[in-house]
């Protein structure tokens, strides 16, 4: 981030803008919608500035900037469009101790103006650091076009009534009480009662807010996909946005823990393969302990918590403790990976089942049923595989599999830095160890890429991506 985002107090300061033609209009359209004591500096103006002067609303100088015109001045626009008059501008108004934006010039400005979208007091700012302005627009489009008319009516309104709602304690009974005047009983009856309706509108819904049962504390399990954000589910996002407290795993990606509720108690309770770990009978109090305190707990597990993720242990810890839970499913690594190669997992006459092994377990290394996974056509997801697959070559070739069959290694999949590697059961070993793979890898065993799989069985051994 090269530009950091605030809002300046500008409310009874002076902001002054050199220029008068059409970039000064411009950047005095939305500077007029502020509070600011506005001061123009144009030799030529624009009809409409000198209507604006007529009207009080800034103060215009007939004439170029001169030292001194911008003391005490909070912010100072050189709006001139032209480069040596802005230059001449910017350095008086540096001098004055002004900040200052060029119009049309990243490199000299200070600050840049983002596009905004106006709900007052609700005002959302997109910058794309000079980047984009045409992604801007269209944000600023879709924004205008989500966020209801009412929305400025409706926190201005509320924002007189915050002292009154303190009465509610804080944290999820407060939160609670300003959602369901936000986004429920608010906007209902802004649009059948108007402004006066909703003013009524708040006693009645603190009083009900007041009067309402405490809310018990619950926990979600919540599958978090592969590591892509945008795989999550929608039941997945909103419970994220809701909690708090969310106990993560050590695989779940900062891109997704950014999308948890700002005020939320993120927890890592990462379970390294071999290394240091929480315990899990710590995960299993730590769960238990929020949820009694009445917190909303997301249990974020990577992938399908259903999927070799302990699940059981921790709902019936939750459970013995009499506490609310449910699931809330993800996409697993196995179809993650399959998606990945663009490969399907199952197949008519090839496969009509498909296993989901563990290299490994608690208790080391898994016996699985080699027989059945030796034959031709047999597919396998294998999880947590990176050490085990030395064990797993030779358990499958001991019973017989084709050396030849196709093992594809999907190394973060969905994620920026994902790896594809095709290898052989043959040299499954070597072509593991020469991957020198460091993140969470899945093994899609009996499976290749199309292009892959289309050139069997003289296709040699590759990499497809680094
Ligand atoms: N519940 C998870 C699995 C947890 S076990 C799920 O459903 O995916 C951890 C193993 O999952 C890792 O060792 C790896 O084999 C696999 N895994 C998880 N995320 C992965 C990813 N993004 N890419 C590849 N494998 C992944």
């Amino acid at each position: 981030m090269q530009h950091f985002p605030i809002f300046v107090a500008v409310a009874g300061r002076r902001v002054v803008l050199s220029g008068g033609g059409d970039a000064a209009l411009a950047k005095l359209r939305l500077l007029l919608r502020t509070e600011a004591h506005l001061t123009v500096l144009a030799a030529d103006p624009a009809p409409e500035i000198e209507g604006w002067a007529a009207e009080g609303r800034l103060r215009l100088i007939r004439r170029a900037a001169e030292a001194g015109d911008t003391l005490c001045a909070v912010l100072a626009y050189g709006a001139n469009e032209d480069a040596d008059e802005d230059a001449r501008f910017a350095a008086l108004a540096r001098a004055d101790g002004a900040l200052v934006n060029i119009v049309d010039n990243l490199e000299d400005s200070q600050f840049i103006t983002p596009a905004i979208v106006d709900r007052d007091p609700v005002t959302v700012a997109i910058g794309t650091e000079g980047a984009a302005p045409v992604l801007a627009r269209r944000i600023k489009a879709d924004l205008e076009a989500a966020l209801p008319a009412g929305l400025g009516t409706l926190a201005r309104i509320g924002k007189g009534f915050r002292r009154a709602a303190d009465a509610l304690p804080m944290g999820r009974k407060r939160r609670d009480f300003w959602s369901d005047f936000y986004f429920g009983a608010g906007p209902r009856t802004l649009e059948q009662d108007g402004a006066p309706g909703v003013q009524r509108l708040l006693d009645r819904l603190l009083t009900r807010h007041l009067d309402a049962a405490p809310e018990s504390g619950r926990v979600v399990f919540v599958g978090a996909g592969p590591g892509d954000p945008e795989l999550l589910t929608l039941k997945a996002r909103r419970a994220l946005d809701t909690a708090d407290v969310v106990i993560h795993d050590r695989l779940v990606p900062a891109a997704i823990l950014e999308l948890v509720r700002r005020e939320a108690e993120i927890v890592d309770a990462g379970k390294e393969g071999f290394g240091p770990s929480t315990p899990q009978n710590r995960i299993n109090a730590l769960m238990v302990e929020h949820a009694r305190a009445g917190a909303h707990v997301v249990r974020l597990k990577a992938g399908d918590p259903a999927v070799f993720g302990r699940l059981d242990e921790e709902t019936e810890a939750v459970a013995v403790a009499g506490i609310d839970w449910s699931v809330v499913p993800g996409i697993t690594a196995a179809s993650a990976a399959a998606a990945r190669i663009g490969t399907s997992l199952t197949r008519r006459g090839r496969n009509s089942d498909l296993r989901m092994l563990t290299g490994h377990d608690m208790a080391g290394f898994t016996e699985q049923d080699w027989q059945a996974l030796a034959r031709p056509g047999a597919v396998a997801a294998i999880y947590m595989a990176k050490r085990g697959a030395r064990f797993l070559q030779g358990r499958l070739m001991m019973h017989d599999a084709d050396p030849a069959t196709p093992v594809t290694v999907v190394e973060n999949a969905t994620r920026p830095d994902e790896r594809i590697v095709t290898a052989r059961l043959g040299t499954l070993s070597d072509d593991i160890a020469r991957a020198a793979l460091t993140g969470p890898a899945v093994l899609l065993y009996g499976l290749a890429p199309p292009a892959v799989a289309a050139a069997l069985p003289h296709q040699p051994v590759k990499e497809l991506a680094q």
